[in-house]
């Protein structure tokens, strides 16, 4: 069996095991992960075991393993092993250009899902090669910039004009007491580099009033993750009409109460933008006369109310996981996005989950005319 890999991995989740020869001197060898299973059978799996399996860490050629083993395995045998392994997709290359070794240690978890989910393909290249932008770092905010670090991501943007207040150390514990008072970018920027040191971190503190304001801080990102709270909706909608014109995907977040809800992602020209989903939540809500005016009000207020507002930790941190997941989706493509044209809510009183699509809105005043043809991604 031709085998095209060049230097193949084995990666750490597996699990490899042999069971002695049978009666007819026929031996197993065991690959398990949580999502597969394969069973060789032949011979001289011990000395497969010993000799062939620490060679598979994508450091050695096919030939060098070859040049290795040619005391016990005849080449014809080896490559037919290593093919049928290839072959399952448990057997691997490593992604060119490799991850450096000491950010592949830490992130082994995340490389071997990925080699499990797709094996062979690029995700962690992509997510090195990102930008994303975190628009708003008090509550989720904070926690999409560090998890997104973590994730590799190349660079990421922390975008806040604001200092720490006491209620954003409660939202999102490990900014630390110490830093209340400090400039959120600042010090999310500053957590971010401690925890993945080969991330690019920009802090960008500027104030934002206008739509060049918001045009100047996520141009040349790949996605725009906007944790502003309701209290700047003014800030949200004039982002939404700048990603619209630009053709900037971005997703946004909520907390409110007992709830958090997390997207819709905005795909200009393609479904819902953030004004037709506001305008639904209006339409559908118990009053919407009411509903109006309080949006109107939020509109006028242009203040980052979230000191303020009643919030559970656990939602902050459930909705960053959340987003964060969805970018690494749409940054990757190791799956579809979930949350273009839909909107996910996690009540946290029973745990309920549940996913609700929105509807574009049409002649929506924002997104109206807008096609995908028009925009460049
Ligand atoms: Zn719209």
């Amino acid at each position: 069996m031709p085998i095209s890999l060049q230097n193949p991995l084995l990666p750490t989740h597996y699990s490899v095991w042999f069971d002695p020869p049978d009666e007819d001197g026929d031996e197993v060898l065991h690959f398990v992960s949580e999502r597969r299973s394969l069973k060789l059978k032949g011979r001289s799996f011990r000395e497969f075991h010993q000799r062939v399996i620490p060679m598979l860490n994508g450091k050695h050629s096919i030939e060098e393993i070859e040049t290795a083993t040619t005391d016990i395995f005849p080449a014809d045998e080896l490559r037919e092993a290593l093919g049928v392994l290839a072959e399952q997709g448990i057997l691997v290359d490593v992604p060119q250009p490799a991850v450096a070794p000491e950010v592949a240690e830490r992130m082994a978890p995340q490389l071997n899902l990925f080699h499990d989910l797709a094996p062979g393909l690029t995700f962690q290249n992509k997510l090195e090669a990102a930008t994303v932008a975190v628009l708003g770092l008090s509550g989720a905010g904070a926690g999409i910039a560090l998890a997104l670090a973590a994730a590799g991501v190349g660079t990421i943007r922390c975008i806040d004009s604001l200092t720490v207040a006491p209620s954003d150390v409660y939202l999102s514990p490990f900014t630390g007491v110490p830093a209340v008072g400090s400039g959120r970018a600042e010090t999310v920027s500053g957590l971010v580099e401690r925890a993945a040191p080969q991330v690019r971190v920009v802090v960008d503190d500027r104030k934002l009033d206008s739509e060049d304001d918001l045009r100047a801080v996520i141009e040349g990102a790949d996605i725009v993750a906007c944790c502003l709270d309701a209290g700047q909706s003014n800030l949200i909608f004039k982002l939404n009409r700048v990603c619209l014109a630009s053709g900037m995907r971005w997703i946004a977040c909520s907390l409110a109460g007992a709830e958090i809800v997390a997207g819709p992602a905005m795909h200009p020209g393609k479904g819902p933008c953030y004004l037709c989903y506001r305008m639904r939540a209006v339409a559908c809500a118990g009053n919407p006369d009411d509903a109006f005016a309080y949006e109107r009000f939020l509109d006028r207020r242009k203040s980052d109310d979230s000191p303020r507002r009643e919030n559970l930790v656990f939602g902050a941190g459930l909705a960053a996981n959340f987003i964060g997941m969805e970018i690494v989706k749409e940054l990757t493509g190791l799956a579809e996005p979930s949350l273009v044209g839909r909107i996910l809510t996690v009540r946290l009183t029973d745990l309920a989950i549940e996913k609700h699509s929105v509807l574009r809105k049409p002649w929506c005043p924002a997104c109206f005319g807008v096609q995908e043809a028009d925009v460049d991604k």
